[in-house]
């Protein structure tokens, strides 16, 4: 009789059975130090913004800091590919926005698959975005703006965040329409592209307005249009790009909160207790109220309904992408 594969097989689930123990055991400790949370872009823009948000709620509720940790590069795939290779042990966390799904169809290969090579914590906030100019940019009004950049193509500059950031797919989008290429300008993200366009170094950005309600109501930036078909409450006299011409022009900033793929269930259910609970803190929630950003609804502050979002965001937003025919 060969004794060799039983006895094999016996240690294997011996040691399964260990690993399994320790596992839980680590699962019951945890958080037992620091936790990283990834942002896809440079400090102090949107994403960043939201980050530092949750950052501080979660870090209560977990009994542990959760340190912001940015990466930006490539339109927020530098940091997807990072946390997809990641140890899943629930010390790497990753928030991005919706170029979690416009990414696929920007770049031919990606190193990462967003939808196999993460776990799903919950989905968070939903952000306008503002189509602005710089103080010293000629254009005063969406029809200047159009007729500028119409006479002008070679001279006009646009910011972005890269391929990959809703500042480039928002800009492409408002160039397809226009049927016009300008120059883009790609920032490691939009809070470093929001102080040069202040300083008149740019001339247009689409942006979040995370940041940016303070700078269009003191006259530090122009404004062009809001790229939501409803105006916002907090720019009540700023019209939209739909009402002005563009019609059907639509993009909200949805985020979502991930964890590299095999992060042990029980962690994630203590994450996804943390988002839950500091989504509701009141100070948060003043914070994003004011730059009209909406917390999405509990029933969306799930892995299951991120995953879904994000799968049917991949779906909505290829064909838009491919003919609007990018990538810049
Ligand atoms: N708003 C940025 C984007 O264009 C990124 C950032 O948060 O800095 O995706």
């Amino acid at each position: 009789m060969n004794l060799k594969k039983p006895l094999n097989a016996l240690l294997a689930a011996v040691m399964g059975a260990g690993l399994l123990l320790t596992g839980t055991a680590n699962a019951q400790k945890y958080p037992d130090k620091p936790i990283s949370l990834v942002v896809p872009f440079a400090a102090g823009g949107p994403t960043d913004t939201i980050a530092r948000l949750l950052a501080t709620q979660m870090s209560k509720s977990l009994g542990q800091s959760v340190v912001v940790e940015n990466v930006p590069g490539a339109g927020g795939t530098v940091a997807s590919a990072k946390v997809a290779k990641s140890k899943p042990d629930g010390y790497t966390i990753y928030i991005h926005h919706m170029g979690m799904a416009t990414a696929q169809a920007l770049y031919d290969k990606l190193p990462y698959d967003p939808l196999k090579d993460f776990e799903y914590i919950g989905q968070v906030a939903d952000v306008p975005m503002v189509l602005l100019g710089s103080k010293n940019f000629p254009p005063n009004n969406f029809k200047e703006l159009e007729a500028y950049i119409r006479a002008n193509k070679d001279k006009v500059t646009m910011a972005n965040a890269g391929p990959g950031a809703v500042s480039q797919l928002c800009g492409l989008i408002f160039q397809s329409r226009l049927g016009v290429r300008v120059t883009t300008v790609p920032y490691k993200g939009t809070g470093p592209a929001l102080t040069d366009l202040v300083g008149g170094q740019v001339n247009i950005l689409c942006d979040q307005t995370t940041q940016t309600i303070p700078f269009i109501k003191d006259g530090k930036v122009k404004v062009y249009g809001v790229t939501t078909p409803k105006r916002l409450s907090a720019l009540p006299n700023v019209p939209t790009l739909d009402e002005q011409g563009m019609k059907g022009f639509d993009v909200k900033v949805w985020h979502g909160i991930y964890a590299p793929l095999g992060t042990p269930k029980p962690v994630l259910e203590k994450l996804n207790a943390a988002l839950k609970k500091a989504l509701t803190d009141p100070d948060l929630k003043a914070r994003l109220d004011s730059s009209n950003i909406d917390i999405v609804p509990v029933a969306k502050q799930n892995g299951e309904a991120l995953k879904s979002h994000l799968d049917a965001e991949i779906n909505r937003w290829g064909p838009i992408i491919r003919k609007a025919n990018i990538p810049d």
